[in-house]
């Protein structure tokens, strides 16, 4: 997940998702790069590439970090 929100407010902010399964996405847009990375927050809670990385971490109760 990379999320380039410039401090200048004139800059678009971009951001690029994307996953070790393969998935990636792209946002261009304040609006469209908050929904990105609501949208990635989920895919990481049901991706089975993460769930069956760290078995261990999700036992623990342990969240990966994004
Ligand atoms: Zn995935």
């Amino acid at each position: 997940m990379d999320v380039i929100c410039p401090p200048d407010w004139r800059t678009v902010p971009t951001a690029t998702s994307w996953c070790s399964c393969g998935r990636m996405r792209r946002a261009v847009g304040r609006r469209q790069v908050v929904e990105l990375v609501a949208d990635h927050n989920t895919h990481r809670t049901t991706c089975h590439h993460h769930t069956n990385r760290h078995p261990q971490a999700t036992t623990t109760g342990r969240r990966a970090a994004a």
